[in-house]
């Protein structure tokens, strides 16, 4: 059997090595990426400080290596190969091509210049071939005061890498352009903003906990912002990693500044109701909310006005549809049950999803192993009762990108270009430096 892997991200991998570590069906599988380099969001998401996270790329690479797996990077599947053309050189097609897009906040001023996404901002400093440079050096070196808006992981990661002198990010992977525009910038000051209290925030306290401990910044809470009402209060007994966080921020709030040069603000029942200036956003209106006792948030009425010339919105990743496959908008997934793609509640012969285009963008890394566990066991049950049915044209995917001059990136090109970053790493005495550059990625992997 012939399996095609759309994306190269943890559950594209894990999936592979879930086909290629059973013996029941014999299998070669194909993982597919637009990008010239495997990894998805373990590469260009997972924050480039937190090195021992990154280093699972270590493991994943171990499965790209594997008899049977092959990596065909830098092929787009919907504009360079088709899910027809796939149909007909593949048994099956399992996509695995995450949630790339950002949500909105929906509120005015939003797409003022100086207001960013953070998947834009994060894809930015990991060195995503994609990212807008020009408009991270443009707006960096004359920001002052940042809001980051929202309360989770990937929040405090771009609330981290803001706060964070160079010096303390040095030793990462990140590109030497980006380490030198986060030396030009002159932020002093980074508002994390979250609309519920601390005890509904969806961080992890080891995460969390790191924003106290910078060299450069000091972290600043309002004691009201840790007054739990009897909801949360409850929650926070009843929730270890809950009660754990909201014992970190108390802490904060009784700490007395140690005048460092940049301070964080981390600032609870409050959300951004608009953004404010002229050619560039100077100002976040934000409103003071409360909890109601059903859970949900409300306003209160009471207006604050934060400097900020740089906003990051941090409220979401979300999926987008892959060509004439049926997608769930309200949700942003691919509609499946246990990992078979279904419209109508009918499963589409053929079609497997895994990772966040499956469940959304939730969960750890190691979520996306379990989850693609279970969508090739459903495969494999397919492929044995017959349900599945023979490519036209097995192995014609070759040829098919030779005929279309499309310029594939093996797996021993992805060996080379990982040479190659190491080398430039090693050249500034670090483990290694990202290519950030697509054209670079590609002279990289022909060695
Ligand atoms: C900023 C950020 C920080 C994170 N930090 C952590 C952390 O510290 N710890 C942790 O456990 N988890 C973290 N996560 C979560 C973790 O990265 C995800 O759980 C995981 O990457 C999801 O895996 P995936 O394979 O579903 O998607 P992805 O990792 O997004 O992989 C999808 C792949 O599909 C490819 N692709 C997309 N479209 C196409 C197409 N049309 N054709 C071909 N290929 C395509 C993409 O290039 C990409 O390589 C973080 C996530 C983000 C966003």
């Amino acid at each position: 059997m012939r399996v095609a892997v759309i994306g190269s991200g943890p559950s594209g991998i894990y999936a592979a090595d879930a086909l290629v570590s059973q013996e029941d069906v014999p299998v070669e599988v194909d993982i597919i990426d637009r990008l010239p380099v495997p990894f998805g969001l373990v590469r260009y998401g997972v924050a480039p400080d937190h090195l021992s996270i990154r280093s699972v790329r270590d493991t994943l690479n171990k499965v790209l290596q594997k008899p049977g797996v092959r990596f065909l990077g830098n092929v787009t599947v919907g504009s360079d190969v088709s899910l027809a053309d796939l149909q007909a050189c593949y048994d099956a097609v399992i996509l695995t091509y995450g949630a790339s897009s950002d949500r909105r906040l929906g509120i005015p001023g939003e797409d003022l210049d100086g207001s960013v996404a953070a998947t834009d901002f994060v894809a930015w400093y990991c060195g995503h071939p994609d990212a807008d440079r020009e408009r991270f050096e443009r707006l960096l070196p004359s920001a002052t005061s940042a809001v980051v808006v929202g309360v989770g992981n990937v929040a405090v990661d771009v609330t981290r890498v803001l706060a964070k002198s160079v010096g303390e990010l040095n030793h990462t992977d990140m590109p030497q352009h980006v380490l030198e525009t986060l030396q030009s910038a002159h932020i002093t000051d980074v508002y994390l903003l979250g609309r519920r209290g601390p005890a509904q925030a969806s961080f992890t306290t080891k995460e969390l906990k790191e924003l106290g401990e910078l060299l450069e910044a000091d972290v600043l809470v309002k004691p009201a912002d840790v007054e739990l009402d009897p909801v949360s209060a409850a929650l926070a007994e009843s929730e270890r990693g809950v009660g754990r966080n909201v014992d970190v921020i108390r802490e904060w709030a009784e700490r007395a500044p140690a005048g460092k040069p940049r301070r964080i603000h981390v600032r609870f029942l409050s959300r951004p109701v608009e953004l404010r200036g002229d050619d560039r956003v100077d100002t976040v209106v934000v409103e003071r909310t409360r909890l109601t006792p059903e859970g949900s948030v409300e306003g209160t009425g009471e207006m604050e006005e934060i400097p900020a010339d740089l906003v990051v919105r941090s409220v979401g990743y979300r999926g987008t549809p892959m060509e004439e496959l049926p997608f769930d908008e309200r949700s942003g997934v691919i509609p499946n049950e246990d990992g078979r793609v279904t419209r109508d509640g009918e499963a589409v012969a053929g079609y497997y999803v895994a990772g966040w285009i499956k469940r959304g963008p939730t969960g750890i890394i190691g979520t996306n192993k379990k989850d693609a566990v279970a969508t090739v066991a459903s495969l494999l049950a397919d492929a044995q009762s017959g349900a599945l049915s023979e490519p036209t044209t097995p192995g014609g995917i070759d040829a098919l990108m030779a005929e279309r001059g499309v310029t594939v990136v093996s797996t021993a090109g992805w060996d080379s270009i990982d040479e190659a970053e190491k080398a430039l790493g090693a050249s500034r005495g670090r483990e290694r430096t990202t290519i950030h550059d697509r054209d670079e990625l590609l002279r990289s992997a022909i060695g």
